[in-house]
């Protein structure tokens, strides 16, 4: 019988043939699994949605419960300092910087209203190319 190594090839053939099933039943998984998601972070991802969902509406009820005062935006600055530290999403921190950066360049801290959130969570649904949503609500009349 023919041997490579002292194997028969017939094992070989078999041993790379189970490598490529399991290969190949793996990628299915993984793209059956969550692709819509299109997962990138490292940490949490199969919890990334649920986690959003909270988070936003955490965020969304913060502001909707207190009054934008220097103290209060000064507080709320801060948390969202530390998640874009601590948030288990490598690719939302990265975001989350940015933002920060963008919006919080200016020597005065901005008003952090409803409608700021809302322009805050629409500039991560344009990045993921979901739909905005309408934040003429929050304008005050
Ligand atoms: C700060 C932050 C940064 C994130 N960055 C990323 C990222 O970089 N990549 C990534 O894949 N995921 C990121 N996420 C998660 C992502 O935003 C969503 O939470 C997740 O994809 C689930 O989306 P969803 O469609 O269920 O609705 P969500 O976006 O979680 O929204 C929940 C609900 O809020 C309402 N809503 C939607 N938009 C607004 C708005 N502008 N104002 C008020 N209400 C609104 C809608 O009713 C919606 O059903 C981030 C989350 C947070 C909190």
């Amino acid at each position: 019988m023919r041997t490579i190594h002292g194997i028969p090839i017939w094992a070989k053939i078999l041993l790379v043939t189970i490598v490529l099933v399991i290969i190949f039943l793996y990628t299915l998984l993984y793209i059956l699994s969550d692709a819509s998601d299109t997962c990138t972070c490292n940490e949490g991802c199969s919890e990334k949605g649920e986690i959003g969902k909270g988070t936003w509406n955490l965020l969304h009820e913060i502001v909707k419960h207190n009054e934008a005062t220097e103290e209060n935006n000064f507080h709320l600055a801060i948390f969202i300092e530390s998640l874009s530290h601590i948030y288990p999403c490598e690719e939302c921190r990265k975001h989350m910087r940015e933002f920060r950066e963008s919006t919080m360049k200016e020597e005065k801290m901005p008003e952090m209203t409803e409608l700021w959130m809302c322009n805050f969570h629409n500039t991560v649904n344009e990045r993921l190319g979901k739909e905005l949503y309408n934040c003429d609500e929050f304008i005050p009349s």
